[in-house]
This record gives structure tokens, sequence and C-alpha cells, in this order.
């Protein structure tokens, strides 16, 4: 039985979808004004893993991830995130946003993420935004002041729910200027009028101007999954008052509740113990990391902390994904190197075999435990090992079970177990160990110029060693 964790209701809940078999699922996605970065990379991979999960359980599942190319205001300063952007790099709004949307199916079809049923983009969607919008105001919740309209939260019985604010402290909490036509402090735009000369702009019975960023998510969700949807996703940033927003809106114009049965939020990847943000200045972008690291490298260092923990990025973290993600690796090679016959003990790897996938599956059951999902890989891999170093042989149906096991296992948490490394590649990671080797043993006899020589001849060739206690490790510069 799969449980989840709703953000709604704060506790783990049996995950029963709304029609049965089929799951709805919508995750925001990126606001493309420029490239993507760890953590974004840390949120869409983890909804890549769950829907992959959901879809494993056999259902079948849409999933929608919009593209965020209009209207995304920064919360401290109010300026248009995509306006700001283009004026700085002397381009239309529309070139920018088509440039990062692209690069951004780069990096993420480089990671290994399936793209969604699904991308809408916000600029597609703007005859219905307005349509929801005049709704809106017919209904009363909403109301236009001079070409901007703004969605009342004092109408919105149960405002809050999500990330359990009230509207009154909000408006306390309220630590910038507030729009001088909003009728209250916590009322949110609808409908942004456009500034003179601004290239960005769709007309609407209120003059031209664009859409605001919270109705969008709720208009291209009702449009694609239905009035309910099973999971709506974003990171932890995003409940408030993105989210809480959404449920304002989508709860008004249907007036059907609950909006979203479940809610699921990843938390931060954090630097130097803060968010990583584009705000913030100290992101890392993912074509950077990926310039040295494997896709799956990256996939690994994601996949060991539950996607409810923070995870810091740091240049040894990686390292040590890159090590442990390497020793299982190996132990698939050291299997696929196996002579066709019969192993002792095949039934007894065959019984652990089938106990780490029931592990697997109960860990990702478990509100997708990745982290207790590798470590049933781990622990077999274990055995594996055992087995391989006792045996030069196995039948070939149990090597192809196991293969096809960490095949599929492995895939969901975006790993290529079974798959040969690059053309080379092996043969490098065993060139440079040797010589790593090599320079130990000179050291040992005091020959530290040579040892030197090595390391200063390997950096040349773009090889980088780095002594540490526990020994040296490298990496491709
Ligand atoms: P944005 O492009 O800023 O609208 O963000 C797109 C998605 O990435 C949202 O779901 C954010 O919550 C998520 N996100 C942004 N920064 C981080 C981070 N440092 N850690 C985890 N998720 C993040
Ligand atoms: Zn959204």
């Amino acid at each position: 039985m799969l449980k989840v964790h709703n953000s709604l209701s704060g506790r783990r809940e049996e995950f029963v979808p709304i029609k049965k078999g089929r799951v709805g699922i919508y995750v925001c996605g990126p606001t493309v004004y420029d490239w993507a970065h760890l953590g974004h990379a840390r949120t869409y991979t983890a909804f890549d893993t769950i829907v992959s999960w959901l879809k494993h359980k056999g259902f079948s599942v849409m999933y929608i991830q919009n593209i965020t190319d209009v209207g995304h205001l920064r919360e401290d300063t109010g300026e248009d995130k995509i306006g700001k952007k283009s004026a700085e790099e002397k381009i239309h709004p529309m070139t920018l946003v088509e440039k990062y949307m692209r690069e951004y199916f780069r990096d993420m079809d480089a990671l290994g993420v399936e793209r969604p049923g699904i991308s809408p983009r916000a600029t597609g969607h703007i005859i219905e935004m307005i349509e929801a919008v005049k709704k809106l105001i017919e209904k009363e919740y909403a109301y236009e002041v001079g070409g901007n309209v703004f969605f009342d939260v004092s109408k919105f019985k149960g405002y809050g729910k999500l990330s359990k604010i009230n509207p009154e402290e909000m408006a306390a909490g309220t630590r910038f200027e507030v729009h001088p036509d909003k009728r209250h402090p916590e009322d949110f735009a609808l409908w942004k009028k456009a500034k003179e000369g601004d290239p960005f702009k769709w007309p609407s019975p209120w003059g031209e101007g664009f859409p605001g960023w919270h109705i969008e998510c709720s208009v291209m969700a009702g449009k694609y999954l239905g009035e309910q949807i099973d999971i709506h996703g974003g990171g932890r940033d995003l409940k408030f008052p993105h989210h809480e927003n959404e449920i304002a809106q989508a709860e008004a114009l249907t007036g059907k509740k609950p909006f979203v049965k479940y809610w699921l939020h990843t938390e931060f990847l954090t630097i130097n113990g803060e968010k990583m943000a584009k705000s913030l200045g100290n992101y890392v972008t993912l074509r950077q990391v990926l310039e040295r690291y494997e896709p799956d490298t990256l996939r690994f260092f994601f996949a060991s902390t539950h996607y409810r923990s923070p995870i810091d990025y740091t240049e040894k973290n990686l390292e040590q994904a890159k090590r442990s993600l390497g020793s299982l690796k190996n132990s698939v090679m050291l299997l696929k190197r196996l002579k066709t016959g019969k192993g002792s003990d095949e039934e007894e790897l065959e019984k652990e075999m089938k106990k780490a996938a029931e592990d697997f599956e109960k860990a990702m059951d478990d509100d997708f435990n990745t982290p207790g999902a590798i470590a049933a890989l781990f622990e077999f891999s274990g055995r594996l090992n055992t087995f391989t170093s006792k045996n030069d042989s196995m039948s070939e149906e149990l090597k192809s079970k196991i293969l096809k096991m960490f095949d599929e296992l492995g895939g969901i948490l975006g790993l290529k177990l079974t798959e040969e490394r690059k053309a080379g590649g092996e043969k490098l990671e065993r060139a440079v160990e040797l010589l790593i080797k090599a320079r130990e043993e000179l050291r040992k006899k005091g020959d530290w110029k040579a040892s030197d020589d090595i390391r200063s001849e390997l950096r040349k060739i773009g090889i980088a060693l780095n002594d540490e206690k526990e020994g040296t490790s490298w990496k491709l510069e």
C-alpha cells in the first residue's frame, strides 16, 4: 500500500486516487529566464522518481508540468523576473523564455528526467486565464482597479489552510510596499496592467496587461486534469503564497473542494546551509556540474536523501556519491563478467534478490523513501559481491533476472546501473587508479618528486588529483 505525506494534513496518508487506476499530477515548472540550477534539479528529479514509481505501481499517470514564461514577479521587490532579464539582455521577452525553456529541457534530458506528458506554457493560455479572472470578478472574489485585478483574500474562507498562516498574521508580516489599489495587503494580483513600452502584453477587458503567476497554475491544472486533481507538487517555498493562492482561485472558481487531494513538497537543496537560489546569487548551474560529473552521479546524490529532507551541496558530497555509485556499478560489472554455467548457492542469491526488490518496494511505498530504496540495492550488491568472489560462472537465467532488477529499479531512481560506461570511461578510471597506487608506492619510498610529477602531468591533461587524509581522489576538470 502506497503512503504519501500530504502537506495539507501534515500527515502520511494512504494514496487513493480520485479515479481508480489513474493519477493526475501537476508540478509547478520553472520560470524560464535563466539557467536551471541544482535546486531546480533536486525538485524535478524528485518528481521524476515519484512519477516513475506511480507508473511502476501500474497507475496510468497524466503528468503536467507547466512552463512559467510570463507573470512571475519577485516577492520582495515586485520586479518582473522575465521583463528585467530581457531588458538586460536587450532581447524580446519571448526570445528569452524560448531560449531558457529549450536549455531547461536539454538539462533535464541529460539528467534522464522523463519529459512530462504535457508542458503547457502560460503564454499559450492567456485566453483561459482571462476567462477565469472574469468569472472570479462575477463571483465577487476579485475586483478591478485601474487596469489591475486583485483576488480578495477576505472573501475566501479557509485561506491559509495549506501553509497554516492566517490572513491577519500575513498582513502584519507584509514587509514590502503594498500596492495602493489593494483592498487588503494580502490580496494578490490576477491580472497586471502593462507598463508603458512593455512588449509582453495582451489585450483584456481591463486593458493591455499580463496575467499574475498564481492564476496560470490553477487554470492549466484545471484545463488538463479537471476541477479536482490527485497530486500537486513543487518546492517547499511554493507553499506560500503560490499554492495557497492556487487553492483560493481554483476552489473559488469551481466551488469544489478540495482542488488537490495530496500536496507534495520537496525540501531545499542548500549550499553553505542556505537555500540555493537565483535571487541569492549562490547558485551552481546544472550545466556546470554536468560538465564534471556523470548525470547519474547527480541522480544518486539527490536520491540518497529523502525528498522532504534538505540536501547540502558540497564537492565532497558529490565525490562521495560518485564513489558509492561506482561501487554499486562495480558489483554489476563483476556480475556481467561471470561466465555461463552454474554457480554455488544460486537459489540463495535469487532469494536475496527477491528480498531486495521487496525492500525497495516497501521503502518507495513509504512516501517515496529513496534512501531506503538505495539501501536495499546496496544490501543485495554486498551478497552479489560475495557470490562473484566465490564463483566464476552463473546461469544465464539468473544473471538476466538480476540485471533486469538493477535496470528497472535503478531506472526509477534515474541510475543507469547496467549500462556500460562511456567509451574509454572505465578504462580511464582503471588507469588513473593504477597511477594513484603507483604514487602511493613512490611516496612510501620518499620519492616525492616523482609523485608530484605524476600529479602535474595528469593536471596538464585535465585530471586533478586531490590528496586527502582518507586517500587520493580524482576528477576530470
Ligand atoms: P522557479 O524557477 O524559481 O519558479 O522554481 C522552480 C521550482 O524549483 C520550484 O518548485 C521551486 O520550489 C524549486 N526550487 C528552486 N530552488 C530550489 C532549491 N534550492 N531546492 C529545491 N527546490 C528548489
Ligand atoms: Zn504553480
